[in-house]
């Protein structure tokens, strides 16, 4: 089948006016322009523009049903004890048809693959059966080594989560992090985001190593103090390509330079961080040291919806700083190579899942596609076509 608009973004450089792409067996197979071809079997889908399907490089879905549950007004350190209390509450059944809703929702807001971290090991029947593809990363936290570290090859999308640094023992996330690269899959870890963190990561005391030595947890062997969060991880050697350090609110230049010299996987998720912490991560560091970066929403308790859509605008309201060509990357190819999964969903190229949105906008030039894409607001004007429906 072969589908045709005014404006077909294949990537954020090739940019098709008046062109096709062709859908086999749900796989993208050719794209070219319309006028050299001398057949009428083509769906015109209209004057707007066809774009891939986003993707949402961190959520957790298993908290959808604490939506609006929650105040984030009150500060983090509050946001947390409430989460752990509502969470106590919450039913397994209650708990599921939280994470069925917020698929549905990804998949209504032209999301198609996701980076979903998993503490309960719920999501990933529901992400199965609701055909939304990803990496489903069970996560870890605490100083408890007897894990269940085998990833199943055959299952291609499972792979390890370490919760954040000051939460997980050195050696757990060690341990996560070797998994995970005899695997070859990603490797996901908060990084950067609370006050708690830091100033456990920098001194070895304060109100966290309180907690720490409460519970018993013996930290002397951990390299604390070390001068940040991103230093004391890259002094575990956890810091490669293939991991993905998720918020970095708190990060500075040197950490990011480490970043960048460790080619690591960047994601941001600037509206959670906004609601949890009143901050933002350094944009213009990012933008200077020219830092590819990926978008997440983080859950339904900390961030209004999961649309990546949602997440683009949020980003380019709060800084003019990346173009909106930058964004469009960020919400597309960026989350794919995170997730690994760049050869089946992120562009239009053949061989890419054939999956992909078709927005009813006007844009004059290539420039404005862009523009209106990151900025418009498309809650009742775009249509999302999977392979199924394009068969
Ligand atoms: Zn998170």
């Amino acid at each position: 089948m072969r589908h045709s608009a005014k404006w077909i973004v294949i990537d954020s450089e090739t940019i098709l006016e008046n062109g096709y792409i062709t859908v086999e067996k749900g796989i993208i197979t050719d794209f070219g322009s319309v006028s050299t071809l001398n057949t009428k079997n083509i769906v015109d889908h209209g004057d707007g523009v066809i774009i891939p399907t986003l993707v949402n490089t961190h959520t957790h879905l298993e908290l959808s049903s604490l939506k609006n549950k929650i105040s984030f007004k009150s500060g983090f350190q509050h946001w947390v004890k409430e989460l752990i209390s509502e969470r106590e509450k919450l039913t397994n059944e209650c708990i599921d048809v939280g994470i069925q809703n917020a698929i549905d929702e990804l998949l209504q807001s032209g999301t198609s693959t996701i980076g979903e971290i998993s503490s309960l090991y719920r999501s990933n029947k529901y992400m199965n059966e609701r055909l939304i593809s990803g990496v489903f990363f069970k996560e870890y936290l605490g100083n408890d080594l007897n894990v269940d570290c085998k990833l199943i090859s055959s299952q291609i999308f499972n792979s390890y989560a370490g919760h954040a640094p000051h939460t997980t023992s050195p050696e757990l996330l060690k341990k996560l992090k070797f998994e995970t690269t005899r695997n070859n899959k990603p490797y996901s870890i908060h990084l950067s985001e609370s006050y708690d963190e830091t100033e456990f990561i920098k001194h070895g005391k304060g109100k966290w190593a309180d907690f720490l030595i409460e519970r018993g947890i013996d930290f002397s062997s951990w390299p604390v103090p070390s001068r940040s969060p991103v230093e004391y991880l890259s002094k575990l050697d956890i810091l490669d390509t293939k991991t993905m350090v998720v918020h970095l609110i708190n990060a500075d230049l040197k950490d990011f330079k480490i970043l960048k010299d460790n080619e690591c996987k960047i994601c941001l998720c600037p509206r959670s961080n906004h609601n949890l912490h009143r901050k933002l991560p350094e944009f213009e560091l990012i933008y200077n040291l020219d830092l590819e970066f990926c978008l997440g929403t983080d859950s339904l308790a900390s961030c209004e919806t999961l649309s990546i859509f949602d997440e683009m605008k949020y980003l380019g309201e709060v800084t003019n700083i990346f173009s909106p060509k930058t964004i469009f990357k960020s919400a597309t190819i960026n989350g794919a190579k995170a997730l690994g999964l760049e050869e089946q969903y992120g562009d239009l190229k053949p061989k890419s899942v054939g999956s992909f949105i078709y927005l009813d906008l006007e844009a004059e030039n290539v420039n404005a596609v862009f523009d209106k894409i990151v900025n418009c607001d498309f809650s009742k004007s775009f249509k999302v076509l999977s392979p199924d429906t394009t068969l």
